[in-house]
């Protein structure tokens, strides 16, 4: 009958208990939850109770979506110039490199995939809020040339606040920079998957992130061009519920998917098995 015997357990004295540091406690924004920090780590920050998908830092999106010691970062040297004497950006530049660790807002690079090759642009929120000023568009344009000449597919995970408001006209050109060279992948039919993190909005909502040949967006995620306070004064019309979130742009066609975070992988990678063909077509002229 031993097995119907209650095992007694050292119970761990309340002293013991709250020797666990306070930082070591996270606590989800939207339902409360709190739990130990390493619980939603291993949920790649996604809140274990109701489901709510914290940001990832890029580095968390580059390990997700690489083989392991696969990733080689490409462009890592361009950094941002300040062409119009813009007050104080090169001191906030100089503060974003220190704070961020890194000196733009976006991390490019070559890798596999489940084994096949591919171009991963993953956007950096913790520079500058994700901007896209000279060198966020530079280094998508150019790893997307890459792609065009590689004839690699190439995976875009976009999480932006928009264009760089101290970079002015120059931040605008990056869309049509980009873009061009997004026509060039679709005319060759190289695959683009284009993944949308919360938030992606502005300039980047408005050039490749919404480009994809797939797109993908995080549930939750807030996807939209300006905000729905802008939109509410130039319309002049109360704006539905849920306005701009994944779910909602799924239900009305301008995405293809909403996928859990724990699923990117997977589903990034049986997407480009489906879509990769063994020939390529020559570019037309
Ligand atoms: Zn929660």
């Amino acid at each position: 009958m031993a097995r119907f015997k209650k095992e007694r357990r050292a119970r761990t004295s309340q002293r013991e208990r709250l020797e666990i540091p306070a930082d070591a406690w996270e606590k989800c924004d939207v339902c409360g939850h709190v739990d130990i920090r390493d619980r939603f780590e291993r949920a790649l920050n996604v809140c274990p109770e109701c489901g709510h998908h914290r940001r990832l830092p890029a580095t968390g999106y580059i390990e997700l979506l690489t083989d392991p010691e696969s990733w080689r970062e490409l462009f890592g040297n361009l950094r941002s110039e300040d062409a119009l004497g813009f007050e104080h950006y090169p001191e906030r530049l100089e503060k974003a490199c220190e704070k961020a660790g890194e000196c733009d807002a976006v991390f490019t690079g070559s890798a596999r995939l489940e084994g096949m090759p591919v171009h991963l642009a993953v956007m950096n929120f913790a520079f500058m809020g994700g901007s896209m000023g000279s060198v966020v568009g530079e280094k998508v344009a150019r790893l997307t040339r890459r792609s065009v000449e590689k004839k690699i597919p190439l995976i875009i995970v976009s999480m932006s606040g928009g264009a760089r408001m101290q970079e002015g006209v120059l931040s605008l050109m990056q869309m049509a920079k980009t873009s061009a060279q997004m026509a060039r992948l679709h005319a060759l039919a190289v695959p683009f998957i284009s993944i949308l993190t919360n938030p992606t909005t502005g300039g980047v909502s408005a050039s490749f992130a919404m480009q994809g040949d797939v797109i993908l967006a995080e549930p939750g995620a807030v996807i939209g061009f300006a905000g729905p306070r802008v939109i509410k004064q130039t319309i002049g019309q109360d704006l539905p519920e849920g306005f701009q979130t994944a779910e909602f742009l799924l239900e009305h066609g301008q995405i293809d998917e909403v996928v859990p975070r724990r699923s990117l992988r997977d589903t990034t990678a049986r997407l480009l098995r489906h879509m990769e063909r063994v020939e390529y077509e020559e570019e037309p002229a």
